[in-house]
């Protein structure tokens, strides 16, 4: 890869200025201050799409609470592998905000993280005894240590009155409860690194400016063609390394840059709605992120949650999300979006994914359907007393999931995250959504290492990561005592909640 080389205009162009883009850049500029960075934000504000704290979750995903990360096996048992890489990325996500405090880099950690216990709620026997299940399989590793599980309707209340109050009595229900669990703001965090950024040298964040071509020279390095939209005027950028951070933009670009490992990736956009209160009284009376089961057939992100959130220092409770369809691939995007990614490709993946997902078409179909009332009813059954006059309803971002080649089913649709980038590591782009930001630190990471591979092995780079992350290469997963003392550790500099 031609870094550091004079014959380019810099070394790295991050396209997009969400959380993505703003932790490769400080990782890439704390690896080696030298590098010429250059950033193209379509946008006139940074973190102004998923990563604004308004348009997703902010839960620091961290595998406490989502039920979907921990599935059932045919006998019974749980699955929390899923849950365990998550927990496990979450603290090292932690770890790298810790570090950036540390050194000045951010302003108090109250302005964009917070202790707010993660919880999951379930009722009817068949969803108390998976519940169960799950605590006993989780408590057994000491990431989910502490975790709480009850099912008597007194101590329910006592967690979550507002969820308790006007239920059955005889309803059958459990709660698992962690106390650790943190609310993120997750554009607060974005911006904060940008501002970062830019007091740094030899990097240019260029809002207000869309990237719309890439082309690969025959040396390897690449020609950006970017549009500055205030002025209209276009330009190339010759560059080294080329990070497709544009969120749902992302796969438009991916296909544009011609590379032979973008080929046969689609994209199918699920847009999301929330339903926020905005009665004080209420939001008071609520203190904990409550995740439940997903509805048969929906995608994953549609976990309903009553979920307590601390935005720009003010407490708020939004309830959702509920899923939508729309053929935008950004919540500011276009409705061409959709029907433009589509080529000869990537046509048989999308087809063979549409044919398997019959039951999420079904389900999107039932949602976009949903009348005010539909939607109060599903908010009712995690909130019985609710008043339909408290609660508006407001549009979360926008998330492309990602449909992949498969050489059996023509094509599948995927929940999570992908990192794809050319053999020779000169670009990389991020497709996918879900968990994103709060795994945003391992991505990077990985991604780090798949295209800077020799300097990764370096000893300057290998020091400066263990200094930012003083578990890299070791697994919090199974090393006991480091997992302990590492969370104790990062808890007390961000001063969160620990057990
Ligand atoms: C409803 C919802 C709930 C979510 N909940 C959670 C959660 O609880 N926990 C969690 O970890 N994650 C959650 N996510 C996912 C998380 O928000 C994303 O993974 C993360 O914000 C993605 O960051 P990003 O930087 O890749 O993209 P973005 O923040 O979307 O930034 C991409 C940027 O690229 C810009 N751009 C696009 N195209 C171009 C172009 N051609 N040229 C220049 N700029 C361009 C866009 O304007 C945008 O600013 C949720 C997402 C949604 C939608």
């Amino acid at each position: 890869m031609a870094i550091n080389s004079p014959k380019t205009d810099c070394d790295i162009v991050l396209i997009g200025a969400g959380v993505m883009s703003a932790t490769l850049g400080v990782f890439l500029k704390e690896l080696d201050p030298t590098l010429r960075v250059e950033v193209y934000e379509r946008l006139d504000k940074v973190a102004a799409e998923s990563s604004d704290a308004w348009n997703n979750a902010g839960t620091g995903h961290s595998g406490l609470c989502e039920l979907n990360y921990t599935p059932e096996n045919a006998d019974g048992s749980i699955d929390i592998s899923k849950a365990l890489k998550i927990v496990e990325s979450f603290e090292v996500s932690k770890q790298f905000w810790s570090y950036l405090f540390q050194h000045g880099y951010m302003g108090s950690p109250r302005d964009f993280i917070n202790s707010i216990a993660h919880m999951s709620f379930v009722w009817g026997d068949k969803d108390v005894g998976y519940l169960r299940r799950r605590h006993d399989a989780m408590v057994k590793n000491h990431l989910f240590r502490g975790m709480e599980y009850a099912a008597d309707h007194a101590q329910l209340r006592d967690w979550i009155p507002l969820v308790m109050t006007g239920r059955d009595k005889s309803q059958p229900v459990a709660a698992t409860y962690m106390p650790i669990g943190t609310d993120v703001n997750f554009g607060t965090l974005t911006r904060a690194l940008f501002n970062h950024l830019k007091g740094r040298h030899d990097i240019d964040i260029n809002m207000q400016h869309e990237v719309h071509h890439l082309h690969r020279e025959k040396d390897g390095t690449w020609r950006v063609g970017v549009t500055d939209l205030a002025t209209g005027h276009s330009k190339t950028i010759h560059t080294g390394f080329v990070f497709i951070g544009a969120g749902g933009g992302s796969l438009p670009l991916l296909e544009k840059s011609h590379i032979q490992e973008g080929k046969g990736f689609g994209g199918f956009p699920v847009s999301g709605e929330w339903l926020i209160c905005h009665n004080k009284d209420v939001i008071e009376q609520h203190h904990a992120k409550v995740y439940g089961k997903a509805a048969v057939g929906s995608p994953p992100m549609s976990v309903p949650h009553l979920d307590t959130r601390i935005i720009d220092g003010e407490k708020a409770l939004l309830f959702g999300p509920y899923a939508g369809f729309s053929t935008r691939f950004l919540k500011q995007g276009s409705l061409m979006d959709l029907p433009l990614s589509i080529h000869l490709d990537n046509i048989v993946s999308m087809l063979g994914a549409g044919i398997h997902n019959i039951p999420l078409t079904k389900y999107l179909i039932d949602q976009l359907r949903q009348s005010p009332e539909d939607r109060f009813k599903a908010l009712q059954e995690y909130f019985p007393e609710a008043k339909f006059e408290d609660w508006t309803l407001a549009t979360a971002g926008q998330r492309v999931q990602v449909i992949k080649h498969d050489q059996k089913e023509g094509g599948v649709l995927e929940f999570g995250t992908e990192v794809v980038h050319s053999a020779d590591g000169s670009i990389a782009a991020l497709l996918g959504a879900s968990p994103g930001a709060s795994t945003s630190v391992s991505i990077m990471l990985e991604l780090i290492e798949k295209c800077f591979a020799d300097r990764v092995k370096t000893s300057q780079w290998q020091a400066k990561l263990k200094e930012m992350i003083p578990s890299y290469g070791q697994s919090l997963a199974h090393d006991e005592a480091l997992a302990i003392a590492t969370r104790k550790r990062t808890h007390e500099i961000l001063g969160l909640t620990l057990i």
